[in-house]
Parts: structure tokens; sequence; C-alpha cells
């Protein structure tokens, strides 16, 4: 048998084992391969087409809101990173550098890009000069390189792609307003295209992005009950103008410096589908970012008229828009049924000579593993609409089930730890001191992920003392 078809075999269990399950699913159902470099990872077809879906539907929404895109060099002077002296602090333990080049040493050392606020800032300070250039919204969808001595991929990856997104405005309150736009804008793309929910909120000042003034994040519960952060939103104030002399002249004629925010979200998103809706057979995807939303399996494909009927049934549903496989292979239908099922497609049509004789149709369905006949072939684009529809809310029904029953409240640092240690993000009130919150990640290895918006706690969960926020605190990726 070929080398590719091993791939239909054993997964590690889900419960025992999440870390060894997730990372035989991305391998054997070849989203990605390990890199020849440490910490590098290939995106492979299947991988990039989810990708690709990603951010076709997210720069559909960027450009509907205004955002327009362009592309910044992946190089950038070390002096600009060293401009903004948070920012410098932050990144300095994982930027990549480049020191020779064309055969020479070079005069100045350049940087691969961690994140481009500064090359961005440095040009925005080119360009903007009057308050009429203001603002400027702009996006790019590109690679970034923050070095990793381990590999875990679409979590932890040195090079991992991702979009930027980095405006600059004349006031404050616009700079602010963006900043928690863009984190709802995140917030509905989870929800409407990874069928995921998240919590948002803003990050503690430990939390915060270098160099920002606040930052908020989306954070998803996945399969383990440990959070990942899913995409980040910070408010910079004037503190990347100051550093890139980013000025313009406002309606007084008098010299002001803008305001900048910056938002990104990354390949770590597939990481975050995974987890959240994988099972013990591998992948499930929702239908919105599955590269394929249907296949069909021809039953009995020999007998004549069986693959006539199945490619006809193929062209059909292409041309109502879904995306289908036919699987004509020379396998099995159960080597195919489990094959497609490790790599997530949501419906599988099956149709063999007793179907077509009868005008009926079989539907497998990934999310409940139930398999239902017939379902009218000449209704064929009607049903799979609803299914696929019905399979989305589904998969968002139980994963908003599994958050909501796993977050838990504790008024102490041992219930904090016994929360956390049974995969729940813990409820708690916080002080508001750094002593604190260390001393929570040292006790319990959980970090604060966001502040709850409906602060309700009244004492700090490690001193006692009155609680000025409530606080998710959970495992993270
Ligand atoms: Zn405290």
């Amino acid at each position: 048998m070929a080398k590719d078809n091993q791939f239909v075999s054993q997964i590690a269990d889900i419960e025992t084992d999440f870390p060894q399950w997730y990372t035989d699913v991305v391998v054997k159902t070849k989203l990605v391969d390990y890199g020849p470099v440490k910490g590098t990872m290939v995106i492979r077809p299947y991988g990039y087409a989810i990708w690709e879906i990603i951010q076709n539907e997210m720069d559909r929404r960027f450009k509907a809101a205004g955002v327009e895109n362009a592309y910044f060099p992946l190089l950038i002077p070390m002096s600009f990173m060293t401009k903004e002296a948070e920012h410098v602090e932050g990144f300095a333990p994982e930027v990549a550098v480049v020191t020779h080049a064309g055969g020479e040493k070079l005069q100045e050392p350049l940087a691969i890009r961690p994140t481009s606020e500064t090359i961005i800032g440095h040009m925005y300070g080119k360009w903007v000069e009057s308050w009429r250039d203001l603002p400027l919204r702009y996006n790019q969808w590109c690679n970034v390189m923050r070095w990793e001595k381990t590999t875990r991929p679409f979590l932890r990856t040195s090079e991992f792609l991702w979009q930027e997104g980095h405006s600059v405005f004349a006031s404050a309150e616009e700079a602010e307003k963006e900043t928690l736009d863009m984190l709802r804008f995140y917030e509905e793309f989870a929800v409407n295209v990874l069928c995921m929910p998240v919590l948002t909120g803003k990050k503690t000042e430990k939390e915060k992005f270098a160099g920002a003034l606040a930052t908020y994040g989306m954070e998803a519960m996945m399969h383990d009950g440990k959070s990942l952060q899913s995409g980040t939103t910070h408010y910079m104030g004037q503190n990347f103008a100051k550093a890139f002399d980013i000025q313009f002249t406002d309606k007084n004629g008098t010299l002001q410096y803008g305001y900048t925010m910056s938002y990104g979200a990354s390949t770590r998103l597939i990481g975050a589908l995974i987890m959240t809706h994988g099972d013990q057979r591998g992948l499930v995807l929702p239908p919105p970012v599955a590269p394929v939303q249907v296949v069909i399996v021809p039953v009995a494909q020999k007998k004549e008229g069986v693959l006539d009927a199945c490619g006809e049934l193929l062209k059909r549903l292409q041309r109502a828009g879904f995306r289908v496989k036919l699987d004509d292979t020379d396998n099995s239908p159960g080597w195919k049924f489990n094959e497609w099922e490790m790599k997530g497609v949501p419906l599988r049509i099956e149709l063999g000579p007793r179907d077509i004789e009868s005008g009926k149709l079989t539907v497998f369905r990934r999310d409940t593993l139930e398999k239902t006949d017939g379902y009218s072939l000449s209704e064929a684009e009607t049903v799979v609409s609803k299914l696929l529809q019905e399979i989305g809310e589904n998969l968002y029904a139980k994963a908003e089930k599994r958050m909501k029953e796993r977050i838990v409240d504790a008024e102490t640092l041992d219930e904090l730890l016994e929360g956390v240690s049974k995969g729940n993000f813990v409820r708690a009130g916080w002080c508001g001191c750094r002593a604190c919150e260390d001393r929570v990640k040292e006790f319990a290895q959980a970090t604060a992920r966001v502040l709850d918006k409906n602060h309700t706690a009244k004492i700090c969960v490690v001193c006692g003392k009155k609680a000025e926020h409530t606080v998710f605190f959970a495992r993270a990726y």
C-alpha cells in the first residue's frame, strides 16, 4: 500500500493523551508536516486550503469595514526595533537577526519582522502630514518570525502566517474605538465562520503587547479545557507615534502626534478549530471553513451508471456553490469513509445502484456520526444546504455548552488550582497587583486570560484584599 495510505491508522486517545492526539491529527490528515529547521512547519495543501478560506472570509470583512491591504518589507533595521523601549524589550528574546548578506557583514543588522509596528510606524511617519491624511487603516497578510525551540504546528512555530492591521487616527477616542471594534470583528468571525464561542476582554498589564497601553484578547476553550488566544487588538496611544514621528497638523494648524492601534490573527486559528471541534476520529471541520464540505462516495462504483450519477450530483452541488469532492479512487468504500471522517468533512453522501434506482440519498453527518437514508436525490441541493447549516449550529452549540459548563468560580488559590487542574476556566477576583498575578502562575500554572466585563468578585483570590477586577484564569497554549 502506498505510503500516504498509512495515515488511516491509530490516533492517540483524545481524553488521555490530548497532545499526542493533536500531533497525530495534524500530521495524519496532511494539514502539516515538520520543516527541516526546528520550529518550522510546512503547511500542506489541505491545511493551506483552510487558511485560504479563513483569509478570504476575513479579508472580505476587512474590506467591507473600509480597511485597505498593503505590503511592508520582511526586513526591519534593528535601530527601528529599539525606538520603542518596551517593544524592543518584549520582543528581543524572539527576534531573528540577519547579520550577513551578499557575502559580507552588514553595516546595520536587520531584524526579520516579529510584527510590523515599527516599520509601518516609520512609513506612517512619512505619509501623514495633515489631519486630512487621517485615518490610515492598512492591513497586511504576511509571515512573521518569532524564534521557537520547539514545534507545535499552528500553535507555536518560529514562522507563521497572519494578518496584521495597523491604523493611525487623529484622536485617542477613534483609536480606542477601533481597538474595541476589531475585537468584536474577531468575535463575529470566530462565531460565524469557525463556529467557535470565545471570551473577549482586556488583558492585564503583564499579558499586554510590548509597547501598548492596552491589549484586548479573544480566548477560546479547547477540548482539554485549556485556553487558546485566537486574536488580539492593541491600543498604543501615542507611544509609536512619538517613536516614529507620526505627526500631523490639526484643523487649528497645531502639530499633533497621531494615535495608533494594531490587531492580528494568525494560523493559530487553525489550531483553535482543530482543538475545539475535533473528536476521536480526527478533524471535525465546521462547514464555513471546510475545504471539502461534501464528499460523494460511490457504492459499487464499478456497476454501470453509478459513477455517471455521482458525477452528475457533483456538478449539481458545485453549481449550487458547495465545495464538493467525488472520491472515485480504487479504495474500498469503508476505507474512504474512514479517510474523510478523519479529515473532518462535514457531510458524506453515499450513492449506489439502489439509491439511484429509488431516487434517494444516504447522508452521513460528521458532527453526530449519524447516517440517514431516504433523502430525495432530486432535492440534494436543499438537503445539503439545510444539513450544513445545522452542522455549523450544532458544533457551535456543543462548544458553547462545554465552555459554559467549564467556567467555575474560585475564592481561594486552592479552589483555583483545583479548577484549572480539572480543565476549567476559573473566574476569580483580583486586587490588580502584579505579585498576586505572579502567584497564581506559580501556584496553579494558570494565567490571566482576560478580564471579565461583568466584574462581580468581591475579594482577590490570592491576598484576600478588595477585588478590583474579575479575571478568567486558565492554563493556556
Ligand atoms: Zn491580591
